[in-house]
């Protein structure tokens, strides 16, 4: 099981790789994970961009969305945190945030289709919350959006963004970058023409051949290189 510490660089690393993988938007969007044993969550805090997360940034939250450790303020949208994990046994990582081609398909309305590897992912359904358009900022809307994501691995929240979990940090996180590549991939299709999918029993062989915990393993592990590489250069 990792250390609190542990979490606080991964989840660092978290937003430093959102940040450069299509999900920066200026301060907003926020990262958490469940502490291990413990009803509250490390959380991303307010007033700072993606980028410039380290691990010192870090707050703690309790599952009422309230802050109890940390020097920095708390996003107001906490609730799409806590009431997942309170809906939600199997998630120890929620990933909210405005990436711009997932919030341009959630206005669509159309379903995601496995058009690329990345839509494969979603091949259990990717729900469009469209309760409101407004943000989180109390538990009732947090429980309206974890009723919309269900069992699925992602949400979209029309006219608003994305929110991706998993049972790690890592998988989260990948999972959130990956559903942005594969929105942008049906956007560009579907503007360009008629476009192929991969069926539906394909997808489950596709998504368990390509996201076996060893890749994804390795993919995080790439990407967390590359985070160092653009820590050095701010
Ligand atoms: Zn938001």
């Amino acid at each position: 099981m990792p250390s609190i510490k542990e979490l606080k660089e991964t989840l660092a690393y978290s937003c430093n790789i959102l940040a450069h993988e299509g999900h920066w938007d200026n301060i907003l969007g926020h990262v958490s994970v469940r502490i291990p044993g413990q009803d509250r969550v490390l959380m991303k805090p307010h007033s700072f961009g993606f980028e410039e997360i380290r691990p010192q940034h870090i707050i703690v939250v309790d599952l009422n969305g309230k802050k109890v450790e940390g020097k920095y303020e708390r996003h107001s949208e906490v609730f799409i945190h806590t009431e997942i994990y309170k809906a939600r046994a199997d998630v120890n990582c929620v990933v909210h945030s405005h990436p711009p081609y997932a919030t341009a398909f959630g206005a669509l309305r159309q379903p995601l289709r496995p058009v690329s590897h990345e839509g494969n992912i979603f091949h259990d359904g990717l729900p469009l919350f469209d309760y409101t358009t407004a943000l989180i900022r109390s538990a009732e809307l947090g429980k309206e959006l974890a009723k919309s994501l269900g069992k699925c691995r992602g949400v979209l929240m029309k006219n608003h963004g994305s929110t991706v979990v998993g049972e790690s940090i890592e998988v989260a996180t990948l999972y959130a970058i990956f559903l942005e590549k594969a929105a942008r991939i049906q956007l560009m299709v579907t503007a360009s023409g008629d476009p192929s999918w991969t069926s539906e029993e394909e997808a489950k062989i596709k998504y368990e051949q390509i996201y076996t915990p060893h890749r994804l393993g390795s993919m995080w592990d790439y990407f967390v290189r590359r985070a160092k590489k653009f820590r050095k250069l701010t």
